[in-house]
């Protein structure tokens, strides 16, 4: 299990998620913010500070946005960051 961020942050990537995470495992991919699902720790403590409601648990991420969820795993497996 991990925090999935959505397309939902794109156009507004404020990075407050970066902020409260206690992992720093929130990244700069680009049009949006991801999450490093191995080092995300699923606190949670990112979901509620979000003013787009972008963030989810990887089970209860929207079916017309569960493309985030391989998209984390490639970008971080990609860059070799994780
Ligand atoms: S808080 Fe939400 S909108 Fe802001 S960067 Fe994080 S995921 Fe994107
Ligand atoms: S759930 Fe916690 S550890 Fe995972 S990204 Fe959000 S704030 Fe960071």
């Amino acid at each position: 299990m991990t925090y999935t961020i959505t397309s939902r942050c794109v156009g507004t990537k404020d990075e407050s998620c970066v902020t409260v995470c206690p992992v720093d495992c929130i990244h700069d991919a680009g049009e949006q913010m991801m999450i490093d699902p191995v080092e995300c720790i699923d606190c949670g403590a990112c979901v509620p500070i979000c003013p787009v409601d972008a963030i989810f648990t990887e089970d209860e991420v929207p079916a017309e946005e569960v493309d985030a969820i391989g998209a984390a795993r490639s970008f971080f497996r990609s860059d070799g960051s994780s």
